[in-house]
Parts: C-alpha cells; structure tokens; sequence
C-alpha cells in the first residue's frame, strides 16, 4: 500500500502547522493548495491533509471520491490546529486513527463521526481488513453492524482459525450466530458471512481453454462442496500452463493470486504428500496438477476437497495456514511524544493489542484509543511477555512496549529468552523497534556528559546480586569512565545509591561533577547539577537518571561537559 502522506496549505499560518505535522511524519510531504496537485496525487496517497475551511475540502475532493474502499484518507484540520476531523474513508482508509494520531502530537481534539468510534468498539471492517476476511453478502454488512453497535459484540461461529474480537462471543449454535466466519455455505444460517481469503485452488486443463469455461467448472465444484469463491487466494498450476490467458483472466476475476509450479516442485510434492499419480502424466512431464498445485502455497497447506473432475479440468482445494500475527517491542522514549520515533509510532499503529506497563501505556494512551489494551504491574514482566507471545501466536499484531530503550533494562531480552524456552523462535516475527533511552535523553538535557567513554550500571539488585553491582561500580569508577546508573533508588532499597556514591568517592575527587535528571520528558521533569559530595540521595527516586563525570568532566553554568577529546587534545 502507498504510504505517502500529503498535507496542502493555504496560507502562511497553515504552512506553518503543515511543517508540525511534517515533524512527526516523515513520509509527510506538504505543499501549498493547488487542484492539480491534488488531482495527481489523489490515488497516490494514504491520506490528504487539508490545513483550512472543511467547505473547501469537500468541494475540491468531492469529484475525485470514488468508493470506500479506494479512497484514501481525507483529513481536514482548522489552521489553528485545534481540531483534526476525520473526513472521508474513517474505517477502511485509517482516517479515524490518523486523525487520533495527530490529535494526540498536537495535543489537540480528533473529531470522529464514525458509529462504531463512538461507541469505543474495535471497527468490523477493520477487523476484516487486517486479517483478509471479505463480507458476504455486502447487503448485510450495515445490519450486523448496527447489531454489533447496539449489543455491544456479536455472536460469532467459527469453522477454522481466525482472530476474534475480544467484543465476540462464540457459539457453537449457528441458529443463533450472527455472524459466520469460515469457507462454507450453511443451510441453517441466513446472515453475514465473513469470509478467510486463505483457500488454494490447483487446477489442471488443456490449454487453450477459456476463462469461460475455467470458471463455470469452478463453480460448479464450488457449488458442490457448499464453498464461496470468495475465500479464493490463489490460483495455482504447472508453470507452462500458468501462462494460459483462459487463467491469467479468472485469477483477475476471482481477485485472485496466480501461482505457477514447476513441474519439479509438483513431482516433490506428490511423492512427500504421498498422492496418487493421475491421468496427466500421460500429456504433462508431471504425475499430476490439481492437488499438489493446490498444496504448492505454502507449507502446511491442508488438502480441503481432493482432486474433482469436471467439464474437462480438474481441481483441487487446499487451505493455507492462517499466517502467523506479529510482536513488535516497542521502546517508547523517555515519556513525551515528540521524542517517540516515527517507526515506533507506526507500530503503535500497526497493532491491534498492547501490552505494557500501567505507567508507560499511559505516556501514549492517546495514540490507544481504538487498540486492545492489556495492563498490569511493574514486577509481572514474565506474564506481560507471555500474554504478548501468546496473542501473537493467536495471528494477532501486538506491540509490547518498553519505556526507553526496550533493548537497555527493557523487555528485548525477556522476550527472546521466552521464546528460547517456549521453543517460538520462527514461529512469531519479531521487531525490536529501539527508543530513546534515559541515558541519552538525560544527556542532551545536562548538556553533553556522555562524550567519552561511559558505563550504564543498575542499581537494581532484584535480578542481580549487590556484590556483583558493587563489583562494577568499582571497575568502572577506577577505570575512569562517565558512569550513568538507571534504578538508583526504590522504595525497597534506599541505601543503594548512598553505597554507590561511597565507593565512586574511593576513586575520584570530591568536587566530580554530577548531574540528576528526573522524569525526563513527563510533566514534572527535572534537571540538577550538583558535586559527588554534595549528592543527596533524598533527590532521586526510581524515576531518576544519575549521571556521574569522570575525572575531565566539568560543570558550565548550568550543564555538565566531558570533553571529547583526552588531555587538551581537541577535534
Ligand atoms: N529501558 C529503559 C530503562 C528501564 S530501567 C530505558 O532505556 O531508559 C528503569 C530506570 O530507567 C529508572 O529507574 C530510571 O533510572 C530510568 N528511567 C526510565 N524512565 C526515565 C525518565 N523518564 N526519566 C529519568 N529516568 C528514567
């Protein structure tokens, strides 16, 4: 999908609020109004921003909006900044979330004017999009919706493995279903439909055959088995034949991907498949078609209806696997959105469900607002994972997230070792997405102390021995580096730092510069610059950075410098 953005500007003042949004999205490209621009871009975007009157919005786009489906996002913000409104393609096209999302940067209202917004459910259509389900018949689309609105969920029968909303409730009654995901037609059910677009069909024919004919054999088997064509992917067959314009055309039709097999990776997959031999050896340089193309998609493809004869082709379908979900960690920075990175943020939107702790899900609540969200305190880590694992492995797209860093003192380490044990290495993807970590955003605000070598060390000694700590503080302070401790202090062990300080004192001089840097990026921030003697461990707490310098670091004005260079040496 196009990813680009495009923000237009009429005036100076929405230039300038063109040029904010920029900050926070760099696939954001601005420009100053023009109608031909527009109308050239138009289809090349995921969303246009408007920075003016919404009447000049709807008159400029309304020629050029086609279907819900291919329109992209249409957002319109007042040059003031202070409200961003959800246009046009709310569900489908992502506006309602890009609206939440920069809202939530500019620290402004989103107007939302989409039912199901309203109601703070997840969207079914967006359910749908994200895990390739299409409606039928579409004429029941607006009913069940209204009937998923106003009951708060839907009651949902299921006949393979699809994620649910938290807002369903199964059954195994399909009388009293509401809604029915799977491949087939049910006699006893009259409502909505949602189906997986995860069947493989292998089709073997002579060539020269018409899509006409393809397709009414198609049917035909399809009818047969009760099955919708709906669910079809792909199409596949022998490479020679795949070339077929009679096949190329029904793929297009079924919307359809078309696979060619080689005639080696058919003859591997019936004799691993163990499949009969069938007529077509006699013309092909293959032992058969339909029912290893139909198993050819992917590993793990489950044969649904074996090889049927009919008009002249035959035809086999196959299931392919529902595709694995996705865990990325997020780290989140130290608090504020301005230092959350593009790719993080992206994430965030990207996933279905977050999971994290109480205090940092709160930092980016804003950009939350249409997730899943799972909570839970600070020393459940082994849970939180695992619930995150375990959403994954259910096919979802879940974002864990991780104050700072996820890779420094975070969850980066947990998950890996989780999944060593719980033996999911390839199973799930996994995306370490870095933050900014408390080391780096303490720094640029104390000045630059970090411009020669440094060691971060944890105070914390849930999950590693106070010798061992101890051990580094003294390695470290004798070898002279900038030392940055992170978890310098809890409720549970007050005299940590005090002994840090003591031992750091064995081996630098009392006037070394120190620098505190509380709750960076959070409402009650705060930067001290102070001497080690002078450190007063009454100052810090769990939220707090400590930076200690090194024999050349020094203190101006207000900030604290460590020289880059060694003894006068400059660069
Ligand atoms: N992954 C995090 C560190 C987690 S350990 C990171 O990369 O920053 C928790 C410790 O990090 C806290 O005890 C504190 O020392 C530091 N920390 C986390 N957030 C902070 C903030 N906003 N301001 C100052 N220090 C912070």
């Amino acid at each position: 999908m196009n990813n680009k953005v495009v923000v237009f500007y009429i005036s100076s003042k929405g230039k300038a609020l063109a040029e904010k949004i920029a900050d926070f999205f760099p696939e954001a490209d601005i420009f100053p109004f023009s109608y031909q621009k527009l109308k050239s871009c138009f289809y090349e975007s995921r969303a246009i921003i408007f920075i003016g009157a919404s009447g000049i919005a709807v008159r400029k786009i309304s020629p050029l909006l086609e279907d819900k489906k291919k329109d992209p996002a249409v957002l319109v913000l007042d040059e003031a900044g202070r409200f961003v409104i959800s246009l046009v393609s709310g569900h489908l096209g992502g506006a309602n979330s890009l609206a939440r999302e920069i809202a939530a940067c500019l620290n402004s209202t989103p107007v939302i004017t989409t039912a199901s917004d309203i109601s703070e459910l997840p969207a079914l259509d967006l359910w749908a999009k994200k895990h390739e389900l299409i409606f039928e018949p579409e004429e029941l689309i607006p009913k069940t919706t209204s009937r998923y609105i106003e009951e708060k969920g839907l009651k949902v029968y299921t006949e393979t493995k699809v994620p649910l909303l938290e807002t369903f409730e199964l059954t195994n009654e399909l009388e009293e279903a509401h809604l029915v995901v799977g491949y087939h037609y049910f006699e006893n059910f009259s409502g909505l439909y949602a189906r997986p677009k995860r069947l493989i069909v292998g089709m073997g024919f002579h060539e020269g055959v018409s899509e006409e004919k393809l397709f009414t054999a198609l049917k035909k088997v399809f009818e047969k088995h009760r099955l919708s064509l709906l669910s079809i992917k792909k199409l596949a067959t022998l490479e020679r034949k795949a070339k077929s314009p009679g096949f190329k055309a029904l793929a297009q039709r079924l919307n359809a991907e078309a696979l060619a097999v080689t005639p080696k990776k058919i003859n591997v997959i019936i004799t691993q498949a163990g499949l009969k031999d069938s007529m077509a050896k006699k013309h092909t340089e293959v032992r058969a078609v339909a029912e290893p193309a139909a198993l050819s998609g992917s590993q793990g493809d489950r044969l649904l209806i074996p090889k049927q004869k009919q008009d002249g082709v035959t035809i086999a379908v196959a299931e392919i696997p529902p595709p694995p979900g996705k865990l990325w960690v997020v780290g989140l920075g130290p608090g504020s959105l301005e230092e959350l990175t593009p790719r993080a943020r992206k994430a965030l939107r990207q996933a279905e469900k977050v999971v994290g702790y109480k205090t940092y899900v709160t930092l980016v609540e804003k950009l939350l607002q249409d997730k899943e969200v799972f909570t839970s305190g600070m020393t459940q880590e082994v849970d939180r994972v695992t619930l995150a694992l375990n959403l994954a492995l259910e096919g979802f797209e879940v974002a864990l997230v991780s104050g700072g860093d996820p890779g420094i003192y975070g969850m980066a380490g947990l998950v890996f070792e989780l999944m060593k044990e719980k033996e999911l290495m390839g199973r799930i993807p996994v995306e370490i997405i870095p933050g900014i970590t408390s080391a780096s955003a303490g720094a640029a605000r104390l000045g630059a102390p970090l411009m020669h070598d440094f060691a971060c060390i944890s105070l914390s000694d849930r999950l590693t021995p106070w010798e061992i700590i101890e051990k580094r503080l003294r390695a470290a302070a004798q070898a002279d580096f900038v030392i940055v401790l992170y978890n310098p202090r809890s409720k549970g062990r007050k005299e940590h730092l005090a002994r840090a300080k003591d031992i750091i004192l064995e081996f630098r001089p009392e006037d070394t510069p120190v620098g505190i840097a509380k709750a960076i990026g959070r409402k009650d921030e705060s930067l001290k610059i102070t001497t080690l003697t002078a450190l007063n461990p009454e100052d810090v707490d769990m939220q707090t950075t400590v930076f200690i310098g090194s024999s050349s670091s020094f203190i101006l004005e207000n900030l604290m410098v460590t020289p880059r260079g060694y003894k006068g040496k400059r660069y």
